[in-house]
């Protein structure tokens, strides 16, 4: 697969957007993340913590991991001591794990956190619904929390083509985002991001206000889970 051309198309289509790129790495072996990583690309998510950590090992380190897919509570040790950002935060248990893992871990820089919230209306996704996510938010849990920063919003939209569907659920997040921004991080600059659009929807997610898109194949080309 041409990585580079494809990193390069979709820098060029961001430009003057204010969005960002996560290359999404999962299934791809170490040797191809670094074609991208060569190509100039930092940003990658995976979405399961033991490839992750193997990933973390095996790269440079000055590349930013960002977890996107679903976090266990007794799995948040095997990465607190260097991602980035956990994007898939969807329970107030799981921040908590994350809160205390990153305090003993004594990193210099809190580990970011996205709350990720259903949009779609499948129900196998993960994510808290709006209410939820306020609930977290007001709790004295979260107010004792020193050890990581909520930086934004993630949400996976529904997997269809029709586009009046994948607005409306884009749109629904950014509304969350700007009711939670206004709401609790009015002065705070470190609440910025909302992490929507793949593959299939980036163009349609970055219309609906997207900061930073998840794109995977649109990279690395067709996922093989049979080598898996
Ligand atoms: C796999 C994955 C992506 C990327 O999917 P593509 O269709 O390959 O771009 C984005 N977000 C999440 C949460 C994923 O699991």
């Amino acid at each position: 697969m041409p990585i580079a051309e494809n990193l390069h198309y979709f820098n060029q289509q961001l430009q003057g957007t204010g969005c960002r790129i996560v290359a999404v790495s999962k299934t791809h072996t170490a040797a191809t993340i670094k074609e991208a990583y060569d190509a100039g690309q930092r940003i990658f998510g995976e979405n399961k913590v033991q490839e992750l950590e193997e990933k973390y090992h095996q790269l440079p380190h000055d590349i930013e991991w960002h977890l996107i897919g679903h976090l266990q509570t007794n799995k948040v040790k095997y990465i607190a001591n260097f991602v980035d950002t956990i994007q898939s935060v969807d329970s107030l248990k799981l921040l908590q794990e994350i809160n205390k893992r990153a305090e003993q871990r004594n990193r210099t820089t809190p580990i970011n956190c996205m709350l990720q919230i259903s949009i779609a209306d499948e129900e196998t996704k993960y994510g808290m619904n709006y209410e939820e996510a306020v609930a977290l938010l007001q709790s004295d849990e979260y107010r004792q929390m020193h050890y990581i920063r909520i930086t934004g919003v993630m949400g996976i939209a529904t997997n269809t083509d029709d586009e009046t569907k994948l607005r409306q659920e884009f749109r629904y997040l950014k509304e969350c985002f700007t009711k939670i921004k206004d709401t609790f991080f009015f002065a705070n600059e470190d609440f910025k991001e909302i992490s929507m659009g793949m593959t299939s929807d980036w163009k349609l997610a970055i219309e609906e206000g997207s900061t930073m898109i998840r794109v995977g194949s649109g990279i690395f080309g067709a996922r093989d889970y049979s080598k898996k």
